[in-house]
């Protein structure tokens, strides 16, 4: 048997693992006690990683050799990869010839590894000429990073695990944890055990496991959290709460958030939110003094938040407002406080260093500065790298439904069912000329739209790095070779390059390393510099947090300790930004306010954990949650299956009374796809899953789809 370290492809906690492997299979696999992520602890998805990969369930999931489509909707034929490259090449080629480069997109993923991530980066931006690369991690972090640039300057989440056993009080919003980052609750229920006068506050729509464990909860009003946090901010400021000699140190636009605030008293932030005015001056109290209370002493706060702020048509004023109150009372750069986003995705990190969104470039550098461009046109040898920003994800598929982007190539993500408003991602997969989808699995649903099917490498399978929600970069590690006749997703993308421009010079690797070594290259000088990392650092000392520049020892744990930002003055920036109600609110035709989620043992569009039976135990097929009211008032029986129905289509599944939800909300998970959760669109077009029913409203600021809230109807089947 083998052993082999490498780190779990789920969630962005990162946890490390140990597989067991004999010979060409996977047996086994247990966390890493080492790794300093989880220490030895696993979730239940983590725990059955390896089951996911036993041959049975290959045999009937996996994509293991390239496949053609001769016509839309007819049986994939297998075909070789000097046919299949060639042919992506040939169609690629015409299509960039007869309408240029902005005639192609790139839709890649989150569970890419930085290598893999880091060349799709320079074959669109560098090789093509377009920026029309976008990723799944829109759906699930820009609005953390807009509004941690708006605010502090960089894309750089200043806290860390430990910080959880520092503080003295957690401010969760937005994240059901105990769901969607386990390992990481499981240390915070550890901190309180073992710090008993910790505070913990959670606000959500939703009575979450999560928030089931606070000292204070919060249910508010979906998408309020703005007008939240401006009225916490108006509490402290009422109260002599916040910290004026760090305002006054260490940022400007003070005076601007304070004169928004002021109309924000209890009263109308309780009546907005939905919240309890005396609950409010608790939080805001908690918030900047911890469990004490005592104004005389600055406690550490943390919080703690992810989708519920992020996919949001107000993502980037939800981020930015929440940063507020941590500056406004000093709560960043010290032991147990600051803003921690938590990042849904493995890699979602990972994929905003190399620059893999349609905004960005290598190392965190912006798209928008003609300096940026040119620092990486000349890391890359080229003249130039292109200034039109490309098209983000939503926008992608929208063009591509308009007829403007003729070829799409999608990686280790499934559009047709994780994509917002699944009629208008459908007709895109349908009117794209030409659709290439690079799959480790056969079986998600944009396989079905595939012109050509690539067969990549997955978990196991792969090497590479992955970086975590705290800034932490670890190895990834093949313990078994490659299936069939799969390749490595970063060596499918040279491939394809070097196909497409015969004696190009832009990709000359060998190894996974060599990318990230390039890639190293790219972050000296920048927020996120790793020139004092190697894969033999990672290798001797373990998984290591960004920056570590040349010269210093070990990772840093927190940013911003000494009160300097990366903002051109070095102080940080308060944003003034209004609260605006969601894009779609509730109305007399559409009651309810939608909102969806993760469940605990699923991924996902479960291309993976729905492989195993053992994982359907806690949740066993899809449902509504209604409110008990509301279930009583439509006459409706535990079971009963309803129509739900919003604007842009409809699903019919099983209803389910819940204290968990207030009335007039509804919550229905994210996972199921077509095969147990069907519908239709408004003009009767088959749909799958709850994305039948979301909008494609985004956010200005990120461009972050508004995932959590739609308005619908729900109607007795
Ligand atoms: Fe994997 Fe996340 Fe579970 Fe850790 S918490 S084992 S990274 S799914």
């Amino acid at each position: 048997m083998t052993e082999t370290r490498s780190t779990c492809p789920y969630c962005g906690v990162g946890c490390g693992v140990v597989i067991e492997a004999e010979g060409a299979r996977i047996t086994g696999v247990r966390g890493d006690p080492e790794h300093p992520a989880n220490f030895g602890r696993l979730c239940s998805k983590g725990q059955t990683l390896h089951l996911t990969a036993a041959p049975l369930v290959q045999q009937q999931t996996r994509l293991l050799h390239p496949m053609r489509r001769a016509t839309r909707g007819a049986a994939p034929e297998r075909t070789d990869w000097d046919s299949a490259l060639g042919l992506a090449a040939q169609r690629f080629g015409d299509s960039i010839a007869a309408h240029g480069p902005d005639a192609v997109g790139f839709y890649v993923s989150g569970q890419l590894l930085t290598e893999d991530y880091y060349v799709f980066n320079k074959l669109a931006k560098g090789l093509i000429g377009t920026n029309n690369i976008d990723t799944n991690s829109r759906l699930c972090m820009s609005s953390a990073v807009a509004g941690y640039k708006l605010t502090l300057g960089a894309d750089a989440p200043p806290a860390c695990y430990d910080d959880v056993n520092h503080a003295d009080c957690l401010f969760i919003v937005g994240s059901n944890a105990a769901w969607a980052h386990p390992v990481l609750f499981r240390r915070i229920e550890d901190a309180r055990r073992a710090r008993p006068g910790m505070k913990l506050i959670v606000a959500d729509p939703r009575r979450t496991d999560t928030a089931d464990l606070a000292d204070l909860y919060l249910p508010l009003q979906p998408g309020t959290d703005v007008m939240l946090f401006h009225g916490l901010l108006h509490i402290m400021l009422r109260e002599g709460w916040t910290d004026a000699g760090y305002i006054e140190r260490h940022t400007t636009g003070f005076d601007a958030l304070e004169a928004l605030v002021r109309e924000h008293t209890p009263d109308r932030v309780a009546q907005v939110c939905g919240l309890k005015p005396e609950d409010l001056v608790t939080a805001a109290r908690w918030f900047a003094h911890g469990a004490s209370g005592d104004p005389g002493k600055r406690a550490a706060t943390l919080s703690l938040y992810c989708q519920g702020l992020n996919q949001s048509s107000s993502g980037t004023a939800k981020n930015a407002s929440l940063i507020n109150l941590h500056l406004a009372t000093g709560q960043i750069g010290k032991p147990g406080a600051g803003p921690f986003s938590l990042t849904g995705q493995p890699n979602a990190m990972g994929g905003r260093e190399v620059g893999g969104l349609a905004n960005l470039l290598s190392a965190h550098r912006d798209l928008a500065n003609p300096q940026h461009r040119a620092e990486v046109a000349a890391l890359w040898g080229l003249p130039s790298v292109p200034g039109k920003p490309g098209l983000t994800a939503v926008e992608l598929f929208e063009a591509a439904a308009d007829g403007a982007v003729k070829a799409l190539w999608i990686a280790c993500t499934n559009p047709a069912q994780s994509m917002p408003d699944q009629r208008t991602v459908r007709r895109a997969l349908q009117r794209a000329e030409f659709v290439v989808v690079q799959e480790a699995f056969a079986t998600p649903a944009t396989c079905d739209f595939a012109d050509l099917l690539l067969p990549a490498t997955t978990w196991g399978e792969k090497e590479g790095t992955v970086t975590n929600s705290e800034r932490r970069i670890s190895r990834v590690r093949a313990a078994v070779p490659a299936p069939g006749e799969a390749r490595h997703d970063w060596r499918i993308a040279v491939d394809f390059a070097n196909r497409l421009r015969p004696g190009n010079a832009l990709f000359p690797y060998t190894t996974p390393e060599a990318v990230w070594l390039e890639h190293r290259a790219s972050t000296r000088g920048r927020d996120l510099d790793i020139s004092g990392l190697s894969y033999a650092l990672l290798e001797q000392q373990g998984p290591q947090q960004w920056p570590l520049p040349e010269g210093e020892a070990t990772g840093r744990a927190r940013l911003y300790e000494d009160g300097r930002f990366p903002t051109p003055d070095g102080r940080a920036r308060f944003a003034a930004l209004p609260y605006r109600p969601p894009a779609e609110p509730r109305e007399s035709r559409f009651p309810f306010a939608l909102t969806t989620g993760r469940l605990r043992d699923q991924w996902h569009g479960m291309s993976r954990t729905g492989t195993l039976g053992r994982l359907f135990g806690h949740v066993a097929e899809p449902a509504v949650q209604l409110h008990p009211q509301d279930m009583a008032r439509l006459a409706l029986a535990d079971g009963e299956l309803v129509h739900v129905t919003s604007k842009r289509g409809s699903i019919v599944l099983p209803a389910q009374a819940s204290e968990q939800i207030a009335p007039a909300q509804a919550f229905i998970a994210m996972h199921w796809g077509g095969e147990v959760l069907s519908g239709r669109s408004s003009s009767g077009e088959p749909l799958a899953g709850v994305n039948a029913l979301t909008t494609s409203a985004f956010c200005p600021g990120s461009k972050q789809p508004e995932l959590k809230h739609a308005a619908v109807q729900v109607l007795k089947a």
